[in-house]
């Protein structure tokens, strides 16, 4: 049972879709209430909106490692914040929210991406299930990180669903981006109310995955700068076939760096300007199909 449920809009700065919804459902509060359960909106960063930037002093999506959210010394502004949106749906380690969703966008062209992490489960899956079944085009990306304890915001939350929705620039609202949010974050609270009454909709009998393989760095010259541009073969081609012998980049001096590896790869958060400053240009997932499994109960 699922009794409260927190919309987190504007941890990054710069992505301010989720930003504009928290001021739609603040005038709206039916749009995000469901009988069930409760719902808790929160601006998570406001400071680094009204600077149009992804952070003021830290990143806020990397800020909530437990040993950082108990840690007294840390006084930047993002730290504060985690350690304020913990007080008030967490602890973490005793967390007052059941279900927690996190908007984000992307520069890059991935249309709706549901992320997965490590610790994800059946009800994950059936929710992403129940989505795709209203907007086909929605992908499901899993980011394996193994390590014991996370520092993603949605990690404060036992239940999780981070989004991803692009493409479109820091900054920058778009209507089309900002309707395709609002009902991926309509049918996730949906589907929890409809489980919380008992009424799940027959599920789906399996999903595709793209898991997370590995990141590719931009080619860098001798100083360490970067010295090619994303190959326009590859911009905008998330979630597309990516073979041997594909181009990936240009070099400034021209010359076309290739895909060399034997294994088909699928590309995500191609050209993503957030990841210039760790000069990565993409990551690499792999296509799978998850199974439901209908005898587990929920
Ligand atoms: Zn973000």
């Amino acid at each position: 049972m699922i009794n409260r449920v927190a919309i987190i809009g504007g941890t990054h700065g710069n992505e301010v879709t989720g930003t504009y919804l928290l001021r739609r459902w603040a005038e709206n509060p039916a749009e995000i209430s469901r009988d069930s359960f409760t719902t808790s909106p929160l601006w998570a960063n406001p400071r680094a909106f009204s600077e149009n930037k992804r952070f003021v002093d830290v990143d806020l999506n990397r800020s909530f490692l437990l040993k950082e959210l108990n840690d007294e010394t840390i006084h930047t502004y993002e730290g504060q914040r985690a350690k304020a949106i913990n007080e008030c749906l967490g602890p973490k380690e005793k967390p007052a929210v059941d279900f927690l969703i996190d908007i984000h966008t992307t520069t890059s062209n991935m249309g709706v991406t549901l992320v997965l992490f490590d610790g994800c489960d059946e009800y994950d899956f059936r929710l992403a299930a129940f989505i795709k079944s209203h907007m086909p085009a929605v992908n499901l990306y899993f980011f394996k990180d193994h390590r014991e304890d996370l520092p993603y915001l949605v990690s404060i939350a036992p239940r999780r669903l981070a989004l991803e929705i692009g493409p479109v620039p820091h900054g920058v609202l778009r209507h089309d981006i900002f309707q395709r949010a609002n009902q991926v974050v309509q049918l996730a609270l949906d589907y929890v109310h409809l489980l919380n009454v008992g009424s799940e909709p027959e599920p789906a009998h399996d999903i595709e995955v793209f898991v997370h393989k590995a990141v590719v760095h931009f080619p860098l010259d001798a100083a360490g700068n970067i010295y090619g541009i994303v190959h326009r073969n590859l911009q905008d081609r998330d979630f597309t076939e990516l073979r041997k012998g594909d181009p990936l980049f240009m070099k400034l001096d021209g010359g076309i760096i290739r895909f060399e590896e034997d294994q088909v790869a699928y590309p995500v958060f191609i050209n993503e300007a957030a990841y210039y400053d760790a000069k990565i240009a993409l990551s690499l997932t792999e296509k799978a199909i998850r199974k439901i499994d209908l005898s587990v109960g929920l």
